[in-house]
């Protein structure tokens, strides 16, 4: 198969360029390359997006879709990261968007849809709980229903930017006795300024608060907030899911990475020469960039391959690589900095995003990156799991 893009295709990804790296300000830019953005960066950039028809191409045309192809939306995600764009919210373009298009009521749509992609409304996932995470349809909070509400009562944890979120979207059991545990689960969503839900950050090992738990206690949610029908959120569930394929690879966010580590390794003094001269760190580099490669062509091919809008099982081979080569990059990264990459000072700022190191070296932020990275293997389906549906669905075990 032909792995170049046509000529149109080149130029579609040249228009995304101009937009990306023209209209999308530098300094929010620079601050994703230094790990340090922060919720106005990606509200700020999210609208840019918008007002340039590109924040939320997946969705419905009448809601600002675009009816792209793939390799289209394949080529979009990988600019938007190469070119280090902050990704639109994924809670509200990926996840709780799609749901509310494809199965909210008419008033729901109405209300959330444009606020949703212009990130008016900050979305938070609340999905995971102790216990309930790979197993998630073992899921206990509950939502019981009095009158015309809901009462919801439980606890969600790994809420990724929860401290910012104006609305959930959560997963709740209105029938607690239902036969299946994949029943009696519906799509609920929650407005966080509701009584009855305590926050507590969860620090993380780059010390910064990135994720947190919330704990629901009788809070009361009108039955209007239902999305859909009533025990009927597990297939919404399974559509969201299969929704967070897109980019999931990261190969534009690999590339960028390995093109700084290059110019980093061709800086930095070495006994004899630069890193770029040693033999072991360029033995290194020339693996990781064939992996890249290997990556790079094993997404198009899967873009191509899935062009029917069904997701592809070979998509659980691009989280596992990818998610794996980027932590290897951060890994080669941290080398590449040397003593310069140690942690020394505080690494929280106000908000809770990691600043404050006492050195502006790129380097210093190198040790915060590559522990942040850890997360990429267990969130959006831990890898195990792909392991396991790549064992299942692609090899066939
Ligand atoms: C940084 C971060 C952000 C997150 N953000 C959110 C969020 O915003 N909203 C949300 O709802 N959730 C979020 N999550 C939760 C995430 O989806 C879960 O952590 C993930 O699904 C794994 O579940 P668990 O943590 O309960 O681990 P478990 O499911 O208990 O797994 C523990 C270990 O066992 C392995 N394992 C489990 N089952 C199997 C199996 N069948 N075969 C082989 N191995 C298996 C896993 O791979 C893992 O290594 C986030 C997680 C992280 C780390």
């Amino acid at each position: 198969m032909d792995l170049e893009y046509t000529p149109e295709e080149q130029r579609f990804r040249d228009e995304l360029r101009t937009v990306f790296y023209e209209k999308v300000p530098a300094e929010i830019r620079e601050r994703v390359v230094r790990g340090q953005i922060s919720r106005e960066d990606i509200v700020a950039s999210q609208r840019i997006l918008h007002e340039h028809g590109l924040a939320v191409p997946h969705w419905p045309t009448q809601w600002g879709g675009k009816k792209w192809t793939a390799t289209q939306q394949n080529i979009y995600a990988s600019e938007l990261q190469r070119a280090a764009v902050p990704t639109p919210l994924a809670f509200n373009v990926s996840m709780v968007g799609p749901i509310i298009a494809e199965f909210g009521s008419q008033e729901q749509k109405e209300k959330f849809l444009p606020a949703t992609a212009n990130l008016d409304i900050w979305w938070s996932q609340g999905f995971s709980e102790p216990e309930a995470g790979s197993d998630l349809a073992g899921l206990k909070t509950t939502a019981i229903r009095d009158g015309d509400e809901y009462v919801i009562n439980g606890q969600k944890t790994w809420t990724t930017l929860g401290q910012y979120g104006d609305w959930m979207f959560l997963l709740a059991r209105t029938n607690p006795g239902a036969e299946r545990k994949q029943q009696g689960i519906s799509f609920i969503l929650v407005d966080m300024k509701t009584p009855g839900i305590e926050r507590r950050p969860i620090k993380l090992i780059d010390g910064s608060v990135e994720v947190n738990e919330f704990f629901f206690d009788d809070v009361r949610v009108p039955v209007s907030n239902l999305v859909g029908e009533e025990n009927k959120g597990w297939t919404y569930a399974k559509f969201l899911l299969g929704n967070e394929r897109n980019g999931i690879a990261q190969v534009g966010t690999s590339q960028r990475v390995f093109a700084e580590l290059v110019d980093a390794a061709k800086e930095t003094d070495v006994e004899e020469g630069t890193l770029a001269d040693d033999p072991d760190f360029r033995s290194r580099l020339h693996t990781a960039k064939m992996r890249l490669l290997a990556l790079e062509a094993t997404q198009l091919r899967v873009a191509g391959a899935s062009a029917d809008g069904k997701p592809d099982p070979a998509s659980s081979l691009l989280k596992l690589e990818g998610t794996r080569l980027l932590q290897s990059l951060t890994a080669l990264r941290l080398d590449a900095g040397g003593t310069d990459s140690v942690l020394v000072g505080d690494t929280e700022g106000t908000d809770g995003t990691p600043v404050g190191l006492s050195s502006e070296h790129a380097a210093s932020t190198a040790a915060l990156q590559y522990l942040n990275m850890r997360k990429l293997s267990i969130f959006g389906g831990s890898n195990e799991i792909q392991r396991g549906v790549i064992a299942k669905a692609v090899l066939g075990l």
